[in-house]
């Protein structure tokens, strides 16, 4: 049994999952699907994250993949360092690892041109509303009980206000999201784990970089680095993104999930001098940064349900997690595909949110506790804990099947296994709901 395409479908925020729900839904048939977004446009902030592959692949179903591809890296090689320099392991990824599909490493900015242009194009302009902030959601927790949406437009001097009833209202609105506050009102701010994570964007010389991604350190300072665009002819020079993090004492509240609040680089580039890896110097990846920002480490804690009557979550506003094991957006857009199949394939919208949040919620809250203890970066960690001045033989202090067996951990954790990838999208072509 198919769903009504006739459903007003509103979704709250513009990022990676709102947008991929807007096109998935559209995909699948529904012709009544509206975006609002807080930013006044879309912009292209943020710095670098990867799509693992099970997220590409999903891409790849909506048409997106040659797009996205055309200002991004395959990522073919994922290396861990000990903070003195010494590989402790190094991982084929996406293709060469044997996916159907890339893992990409790419500008935020870039994917989310993508998808805002793919949507605006597809599902019209008018889809997607940028200026409008959702304030407040009133939701009866009762099956099919609609939400009271209110809305705050905010554009040059033009203010106003309005409240919409949708059929279903998709909160995708990020991990300070308004409507998970309003369906979990005493939850309070992001918690922070005591670490500050620095990152920035970087143009070099491809020489310079390497073709690798690399997570170097331990527990006291770590650093992340990788390219993520192509050299050509054109342009011989690459963008690079980068990422440090280092314990802090005490952070400033009103910063906690903001990802666009500027530091100085000398601040950061103290600590680093001499750090260099697979012939990349850390220093010289900074120096050539047009900019840092400071990220307080935050994420969320599992919540026990996404979905009260006709609202549910997805993205950072159902399971923020740390910037670690490349799953934040991954699983964004898995989540926006999981829901759009979901309303497809249930003619009752509430038997749809309760499977999607049956499907979903498992997963990603093993990873958000899996991201708790470092996930696949944990090795690093151990590798310090046990060699601390370091070593000339990485197999007698973290074996290979322990660095396998971590690896494979977290990937069951996440479903992103290569044999589960493989098997091709579990969302397959998209189900048309009832005209
Ligand atoms: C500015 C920014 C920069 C980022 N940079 C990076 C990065 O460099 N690397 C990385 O790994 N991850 C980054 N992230 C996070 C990453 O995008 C997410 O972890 C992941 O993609 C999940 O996306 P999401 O759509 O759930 O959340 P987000 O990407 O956070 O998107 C949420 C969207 O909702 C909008 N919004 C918020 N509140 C409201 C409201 N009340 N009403 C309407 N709209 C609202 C926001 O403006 C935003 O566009 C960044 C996020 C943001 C917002």
């Amino acid at each position: 049994m198919t769903q009504d395409t006739r459903l007003d479908l509103l979704v709250a925020g513009g990022g990676v999952a709102g947008l991929t729900a807007a096109l998935s839904l559209h995909a699948a048939g529904f012709a009544r699907v509206t975006v609002v977004e807080a930013a006044p446009d879309v912009q292209p902030v943020g710095a670098g994250l990867n799509l693992m592959p099970n997220a590409v692949r999903e891409l790849d179903a909506l048409g997106l993949l040659g797009h996205l591809e055309a200002d991004a890296v395959r990522t073919r090689e994922l290396r861990y360092y000990h903070a003195g320099g010494a590989l402790v392991s190094r991982e084929e990824r996406g293709l060469r690892a044997g996916y159907r599909w890339p893992q990409l490493s790419v500008h935020r900015g870039h994917l989310q041109r993508v998808l805002t242009d793919a949507v605006r194009e597809r599902l019209g302009p008018e889809a997607l509303v940028t200026g409008v902030r959702v304030t407040d959601v009133e939701q009866p927790d009762t099956p099919g009980a609609r939400p009271r949406v209110r809305l705050e437009h905010r554009c040059d001097d033009v203010r106003g206000t309005a409240v919409l009833e949708p059929d279903v209202l998709i909160g995708a609105d990020g991990i300070r999201s308004a409507v998970r506050r309003a369906l979990h009102p005493d939850e309070g701010e992001p918690p922070w784990n005591g670490v500050l994570v620095w990152r920035g964007v970087s143009r070099m010389d491809a020489r310079h970089v390497g073709s690798f991604m690399f997570i170097a350190g331990d527990d006291r300072r770590k650093a992340v680095v990788y390219p993520m665009t192509e050299p050509s002819l054109r342009r011989p020079d690459v963008l690079v993104n980068w990422a440090l993090a280092m314990p802090a004492d005490r952070v400033d509240e009103r910063f906690l999930g903001d990802w666009n609040r500027p530091v100085p680089l000398a601040r950061l580039l103290r600590h680093y001098e001499g750090w260099e890896f697979g012939g990349v110097s850390v220093p010289e990846v900074l120096r050539a940064a047009d900019g840092a920002y400071e990220y307080p480490m935050v994420d969320r804690d599992p919540l026990p349900r996404w979905t009260h009557g006709r609202t549910t979550l997805i993205g950072d506003a159902a399971h923020a997690m740390y910037p670690i094991g490349s799953n934040g957006a991954t699983q964004s857009v898995i989540d926006a595909r999981a829901l759009a199949h979901a309303l497809a394939v249930h003619r009752d919208p509430d038997d749809a949110l309760a499977a999607y949040e049956r499907e979903r919620r498992p997963v990603t809250t093993a990873l958000q506790r899996a991201n708790r203890r470092l996930g696949p970066e944990v090795v690093i960690n151990l590798a310090h804990e046990r060699a601390p001045g370091g070593f000339t033989d990485i197999d007698e202090v973290v074996p290979p099947d322990e660095r396998r067996a971590i690896a494979a951990r977290y990937a069951e954790a996440g479903a992103f296994d290569r044999e589960t990838v493989n098997r091709g999208s579990p969302y397959g072509a998209p189900v048309r709901a009832l005209p």
